[in-house]
């Protein structure tokens, strides 16, 4: 990896690029400056079969406290969080990969580009949210994607169009690549009427979602038909439930909140990861128990 020293560090906390704020340290970390430098990191690792991991605001991730080994990639510099918007007065819009979905949604309203405003309040990055397909009940980014430009790990680009890409529940076939960049196909609207619609959007996932609790995560995903977790997680009386520093929140029971940091856990022995771990099967496997169906957690455990 010496030739790439400028942009990676070794041995590095991802607690402290994760939104929970736990786990332990990747081998190599990656913040490369520039599509060249990520093109050569990535051929580099395929060739030398270091396992390649990319990382966003890490909302959906987390990661074992003996650390996972291979590279995690953060796109995070200027060159990768560019938007363009409206070229040729067209509603289309472009973003990099790690651009948070909040800036594409404000600068969409703001241009008069509506169709993706629903989504304000998902917190992660164009990469992330296009890698899970996030969204709501009734609406997810994948539905206006026009191309996205991803970099396979062998170092080589590919644009793909909408045709090309298969968005399913929460996921996508967007996960082998890194993610560059998206456009986004969207519709002429008239911008107040778009932010007043983000503004209740946003007021309305407020009050349904933990906010004022930084460190949370979405725990589960819901079922195929269509039943939220959060309802069958009451169902079946877990609400509140706490193992050890992980909590199901009593305002939504689809999130795991949690109370400490890495730095109070040394003093009690105790792995948050691992509480998280044994909440998301205790809530599995009670409903499994009670309901026969099979729960599938969202977030991600590296
Ligand atoms: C409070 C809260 C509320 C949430 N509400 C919702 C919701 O309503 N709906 C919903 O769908 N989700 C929701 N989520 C989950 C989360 O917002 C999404 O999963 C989001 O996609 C995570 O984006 P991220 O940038 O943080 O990705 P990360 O968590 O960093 O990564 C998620 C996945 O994307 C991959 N990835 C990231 N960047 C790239 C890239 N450039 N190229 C390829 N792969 C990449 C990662 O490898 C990983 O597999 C919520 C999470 C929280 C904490």
């Amino acid at each position: 990896m010496e030739e790439f020293r400028s942009f990676i560090r070794s041995n590095v906390c991802l607690a402290d690029y994760t939104r929970l704020g736990v786990g332990g340290t990747v081998e190599y970390f990656a913040e490369p400056e520039s599509e060249s430098q990520l093109l050569s990191l990535l051929e580099f690792c395929c060739n030398k079969n270091v396992p390649v991991r990319v990382i966003g605001t890490g909302s959906n991730v987390i990661v074992p406290d003996n650390g996972i080994a291979g590279i995690v990639i953060s796109l995070n510099k200027p060159a990768f969080c560019g938007i363009n918007s409206g070229v040729f007065g067209e509603p289309f819009i472009t973003a990099g990969a790690g651009v948070k979905l909040v800036q594409l949604i404000t600068q969409a309203v703001t241009d008069g580009f509506g169709g993706i405003e629903g989504l304000i309040g998902i917190p992660g990055t164009v990469g992330g949210v296009l890698c899970d397909n996030a969204g709501t009940s009734n609406d997810n980014i994948g539905q206006w994607v026009e191309s996205v430009r991803v970099a396979n790990l062998d170092g080589t680009i590919s644009t793909l169009s909408k045709g090309e890409i298969t968005f399913g529940y929460r996921s996508s076939s967007l996960d082998t690549g890194v993610i560059l960049e998206a456009t986004f196909r969207l519709e002429l609207g008239d911008v107040s009427e778009l932010s007043k619609r983000m503004q209740k959007c946003w007021i309305v996932r407020k009050s349904q979602q933990p906010f004022s609790e930084l460190r949370t995560v979405m725990a589960f995903n819901s079922t195929k038909t269509g039943t939220s977790a959060s309802d069958l997680i009451e169902q079946v009386n877990l609400k509140g439930t706490r193992i050890g520093n992980a909590m199901i929140s009593e305002q939504n029971s689809n999130f795991i909140v949690i109370e400490q940091n890495n730095n109070d856990n040394k003093n009690t022995g105790r792995s948050i990861v691992d509480d998280i771990k044994r909440l998301i099967q205790l809530v599995q496997d009670r409903i499994l128990e009670k309901t026969d169906i099979e729960l599938e957690p969202s977030l991600r455990i590296w």
